[in-house]
């Protein structure tokens, strides 16, 4: 939770505790404290041990943190856009080995740059929020909503998808071919 707000603080930004998410623009009235929270409605429906929801874990992980990305880390995008870019745009099959092996090919990318994947603008990162999660009752329910949630988010980095395609061809190569 530290982490969070030191990385907002870094942007100049002070975490709003009332009202709408000032990131993904959620009709929330806890601000991201809140949208956080939304996010636990998925654990409470599926069984994340179960390898059937994995790929709604990695969506979920990676619709949250582009939707609300001024709180983590500057190459965080790199890796949840490439991972949505692999999934959407390339079908694999992720899973929890997957993701050291991406960081690797993102640790070798970044090495002497240093570039941000600049979000589009505050609240206007998908139609899809948090919100959106809590309409969700039953496991299918579940991994539909927040496939359409990831799906909003990975589009509306468009700007970003060419980089995020070659970042994901030096993964292909590397680990898939
Ligand atoms: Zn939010």
């Amino acid at each position: 939770m530290q982490d969070l707000i030191d990385y907002a603080k870094k942007k100049g930004i002070t975490l709003q505790h009332e009202g709408p998410c000032q990131f993904c623009g959620s009709h929330v009235s806890q601000g991201i404290w809140e949208c956080l929270d939304n996010v636990h409605h998925i654990a409470e429906i599926l069984d994340f041990t179960n390898p059937k929801y994995y790929v709604t874990r990695f969506l979920s992980v990676d619709a949250m943190a582009l939707q609300h990305c001024e709180i983590h880390g500057p190459w965080n995008n790199h890796i949840h856009l490439t991972r949505l870019y692999l999934i959407f745009e390339k079908n694999v099959a992720w899973n929890y080995s997957k993701t050291p092996l991406l960081s690797n090919i993102i640790n070798h990318y970044k090495k002497n740059k240093k570039e941000f994947l600049t979000p589009p603008p505050l609240t206007k990162r998908g139609s899809l929020t948090t919100s959106d999660l809590l309409i969700a009752s039953t496991p299918d329910e579940c991994m539909k909503i927040v496939r359409e949630w990831a799906k909003e988010v990975y589009l509306s980095f468009k700007p970003h998808h060419t980089l995020a395609a070659s970042i994901a061809n030096n993964y292909i190569k590397k680990y898939h071919s």
